[in-house]
């Protein structure tokens, strides 16, 4: 295989047709887009892509520190409570698998809140650390774990399906190992958002040097068209949060100037689901 290789022939939704090039230019070279769904890929080689990726296998994966720590714990709990709630069950009675857990974040959140849970990841070092915090993780690729049909009441997915060629693939594992009925929560960016269109290039999560193999970028009609693909159900796809200017890329006043635009932006870009973190809530048919 030619590590120079571009790494999507076509766009790794599904949809048929050649992808073009958007306006949006990087250092591996300007974003590709399609056509019929908006999918954003990078024009990284192969080879870029696996560097990128080996350079975020450290121990301390993804776990947040300071008051990042208490707002990722009410969020995230919120998202596990509203799952639960949605298939009326106690938390006890969620078999849950994290799929990419990193160091246990999440893992941590849901344990704490007494999920039965337990985790996948290919990254060695943070797989690790989660084993060191107590949880049961698989280190590989979920493929590799051979799970049980039916055996998970909610599996997470999140910050993952960015760093995908073959996103369809990872879904269709995990609508197998799903119970019917069971809830898939993909979280990832929105590559449609307003903060996307506004800052193009300079938006720090198009950026692979700082966010490790982030080649593809979903919006709600590309993620709502993949769930359609691999059969499940959307219960919704919600956005959140907006931003305007990069803290690096721009002076105090401009900062403080674009932070209350942010703000003010906040409900409207909610509302038109033009904000930029992404929250799909997929479901596995209860009939076959
Ligand atoms: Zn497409």
């Amino acid at each position: 295989m030619n590590p120079e290789t571009p790494l999507f022939p076509a766009c790794p939704v599904g949809c048929p047709g050649e992808l073009e090039t958007s306006g949006i230019a990087l250092p591996e070279g300007s974003l590709r887009i399609c056509p019929k769904c908006g999918q954003l890929l990078s024009a990284c080689s192969k080879q870029w892509f696996a560097d990128s990726m080996q350079e975020f296998n450290q121990p301390e994966g993804t776990l947040p520190s300071g008051k990042n720590a208490l707002r990722y714990k009410n969020r995230m709990g919120k998202m596990l409570a509203d799952a639960a709630a949605r298939l009326d069950k106690q938390p006890i009675e969620m078999e849950t698998l994290d799929v990419g857990c990193s160091s246990g974040a999440l893992l941590r959140v849901a344990g704490d809140l007494g999920f039965s849970v337990c985790g996948v990841e290919p990254a060695t070092a943070a797989a690790t650390t989660a084993r060191t915090l107590g949880f049961e993780v698989f280190d590989g690729l979920l493929e590799e774990t051979a799970y049980a049909d039916n055996r998970f009441d909610l599996v997470t997915l999140f910050e993952v399906i960015e760093h995908l060629t073959e996103p369809a693939d990872l879904l269709l594992e995990i609508r197998r190992i799903l119970k019917p009925g069971g809830i898939l929560l993909v979280g990832t960016g929105n590559g449609a958002s307003w903060t996307a269109q506004v800052l193009g290039a300079k938006w720090e999560y198009f950026d692979i040097s700082l966010h490790g193999g982030h080649i593809s970028f979903f919006n709600p009609a590309s993620l709502r068209l993949l769930a359609k693909r691999c059969d499940f159900d959307v219960a919704s796809i919600q956005t959140s949060k907006v931003n305007f200017a990069e803290r690096k890329d721009v002076g105090p006043v401009a900062y403080r100037f674009s932070r209350a635009a942010r703000e003010l932006m906040l409900w409207p870009s909610r509302w038109l689901g033009k904000s930029h973190d992404m929250l799909a809530t997929l479901q596995k048919p209860e009939q076959p």
